[in-house]
C-alpha cells in the first residue's frame, strides 16, 4: 500500500493504471474508519483490480457551527486498517485541495433541500464539490457509497448522471452495531449513556416501518408514531426531521403509496448529531 499526499500525483498514478488496463474502485472517507468504511473498501476490492481509498477531512462541508475541528482523526490506526485491502491511500493537505483563491462550488439542486439540506445549509454544495474534484484526481471506474448517508448517496448518483462522469456509482449497505445503531465516526463523541439512548433513532425508524407495514400510509401519522418512540429517550434533545421520503426525489411524501420510499431522520443526542434510514423494501 502506498501513501500519495498531493493531487497531480494521485492523477498520474491513476491515469498509468486505467492505461494498463486496470479498474479502480475508489472509496472516499473522512477517515476515523469503521466497519461501515470497511465493508466499502472490501466491496472495491472485490469488483476492481486497484483499490484506491481517500482520507480528507473536507472543511467545505462543515458550517462554522459544525464539529470540523474536533472531528475525530485516526490517521495511524486508519493507514493500519487499509493495509492489506487498499493499493493507494490518498491523503490531500486541505491547501492542495482548496488554493486560497479556490472559487468554484458544485450544486445539485432539488435533491439537496429536503432532509439534512434544511438543517445543514451549503453542506451538499461542499460534499458534491469535494467529491466531483476527487473523481477528476483519482479517476475511478467504480465509486463506493454508504446507504448510511442515503441523500448525500442520492446526490452523487445524480451528479454523475448530470455530467456524464465515466463511473459507476456502487451504494453499499449500512452497517450497524450489534444494537442497530448506525456506525459512524461521530458515534466516538457519545458517552456511555448516551450510546444507549442513540438506538432510539434506529427503534423509530422501525417503528415507522413496522406502522407502513400494518397498514399506516398517512404521512403524518407516521412520523408522529416515530416522533412518540423518540420522545420516550430523555437524551434525544432534538429531532431535526423524522418522516418518509421518495427514494428517487427524496421529496417527503404526504401518503405512502406502492414506490420506494425511504424513512429518514435526523436527531441530536446530547451535542451529536445522528442521521439513520430505512428503505421500505427493505423489511422484512
Ligand atoms: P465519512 O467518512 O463519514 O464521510 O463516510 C465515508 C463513506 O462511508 C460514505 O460513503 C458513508 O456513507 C460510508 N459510511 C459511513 N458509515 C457507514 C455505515 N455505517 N455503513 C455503510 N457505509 C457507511
Amino acid at each position: 500500500m502506498e501513501t500519495i499526499r498531493l493531487p497531480r500525483v494521485m492523477r498520474e498514478t491513476s491515469i498509468k493504471e486505467k492505461r494498463s488496463g486496470r479498474t479502480i474502485g475508489f472509496v472516499p472517507t473522512m477517515g476515523a474508519l469503521h466497519e461501515g468504511h470497511m465493508s466499502l473498501v472490501r466491496a472495491a476490492k472485490a469488483e476492481n483490480d486497484i483499490v484506491v481509498a481517500s482520507i480528507f477531512v473536507n472543511p467545505i462541508q462543515f458550517s462554522p457551527r459544525e464539529d470540523f475541528d474536533r472531528y475525530p482523526r485516526a490517521l495511524s490506526d486508519d493507514l493500519e486498517k487499509l493495509e492489506d485491502l487498499a493499493d493507494f491511500v490518498f491523503l490531500p493537505e486541505k491547501e492542495s485541495m482548496y488554493p486560497p483563491d479556490f472559487s468554484t462550488r458544485v450544486e445539485v439542486v432539488g435533491v439537496s433541500e429536503s432532509m439534512c439540506g434544511r438543517f445543514r445549509p451549503g453542506h451538499f454544495q461542499g460534499v458534491a464539490t469535494v467529491v466531483l474534484k476527487l473523481f477528476n484526481i483519482v479517476q475511478p471506474s467504480r465509486a463506493y457509497f454508504g446507504q448510511k448517508d442515503y441523500q448525500q448517496s442520492v446526490i452523487i448518483k445524480r451528479l454523475a448522471r448530470d455530467l456524464d462522469l465515466p463511473l459507476e456509482v456502487v451504494v453499499c449497505p449500512t452497517v450497524r452495531e450489534a444494537d442497530g445503531l448506525a456506525m459512524s465516526s461521530r458515534n466516538a463523541y457519545l458517552n456511555p449513556e448516551e450510546r444507549k439512548a442513540a438506538t432510539a433513532l434506529y427503534r423509530a425508524l422501525h417503528a415507522g416501518a413496522k406502522a407502513i407495514k400494518e397498514g399506516q400510509r398517512d404521512t403524518l401519522q407516521l412520523s408522529g408514531a416515530m416522533r412518540l418512540t423518540l420522545s420516550e429517550e430523555p437524551l434525544v434533545s432534538q429531532v431535526q426531521y423524522i418522516s418518509a421520503y421518495d427514494a428517487e426525489t427524496l421529496q417527503e411524501l404526504e401518503t405512502i403509496e406502492k414506490k420506494e420510499i425511504v424513512l429518514a431522520g435526523a436527531v441530536i443526542v446530547g451535542t451529536t448529531r445522528l442521521i439513520d434510514n430505512l428503505l421500505v423494501n427493505d423489511l422484512k
